[in-house]
């Protein structure tokens, strides 16, 4: 099974992937996440996006669809398929990667969408905190630490990423829906789309998802 996980900053994607990967055994893939690898390690790659996302603009889509079309030619096959996250954010993205794909076993089979009112995503971007060590999401207005500041799960210091600012998450919903919405609207139109209300309970979305892919 290969997935796209599509929705605005702040929709849960990040959430959910982690939980889509172990459960059903796919390679996950977040260009988000690698590109703020790269830029915490000082990389060419982190070097050229960096200032496209911590100000919440798109990274080129040179760039993204040749360090996509990398990670796709060298997954290990153990898996059970993959779950993109974050990508294609553009039309020129989504044309490009079914060039590279259609009619091979990695052509993309569902569309999930996680579709939350935009008066809620705010609240959920600026409270975000993250684990670099093991990458627990934690939100300190919904789902705050046991002790403020530190990881449940591993003990170590919680960050807030840098584009997690009223400001470039402006911009980012502004690119989201002049980009993004009409790559979910083109799937749409080839019945490929599932949509979650991800404006719930955790535990409420879960089965949603899950009953989705089976
Ligand atoms: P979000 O939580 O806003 O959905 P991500 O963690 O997926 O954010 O991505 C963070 C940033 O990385 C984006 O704002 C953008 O700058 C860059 N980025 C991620 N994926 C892509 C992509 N497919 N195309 C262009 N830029 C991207
Ligand atoms: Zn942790």
């Amino acid at each position: 099974m290969n997935i796209f996980i599509m929705g605005a900053p702040g929709s849960g994607k990040g959430t959910f992937s982690s939980r889509i990967k172990e459960e059903f055994n796919l390679n996950h893939i977040s260009t988000g996440d690698i590109f703020r690898e790269n830029i915490s390690k000082g990389t060419p790659l982190g070097l050229k996006a960096k200032e496209y996302t911590e100000s919440g603009r798109l990274v080129p889509d040179e760039v993204t669809n040749a360090m996509v079309a990398d990670y796709l030619k060298n997954l290990p096959d153990q898996k059970n398929g993959y779950l993109l996250d974050g990508y294609p954010r553009t039309l020129d993205q989504a044309k490009a990667f079914e060039e590279m794909t259609n009619g091979t076993d990695q052509a993309v089979n569902l569309i999930l969408s996680m579709d939350v009112p935009t008066e809620v995503l705010t609240k959920r971007i600026t409270g975000r905190r993250t684990c670099k060590n093991c990458g627990e999401i934690f939100n300190i207005y919904y789902k705050a630490p046991a002790q403020e500041g530190i990881c449940d799960h591993c003990g170590s210091p919680l960050s807030q990423r840098k584009d997690d600012n009223e400001e470039s998450l402006k911009t980012r919903l502004d690119e989201y829906f002049k980009n993004t919405a009409p790559v979910i609207a083109h799937y749409e139109d080839l019945g490929m789309v599932t949509h979650i209300n991800a404006d719930q309970e955790m535990d409420a979305i879960w089965p949603l998802i899950k009953e989705a892919i089976q």
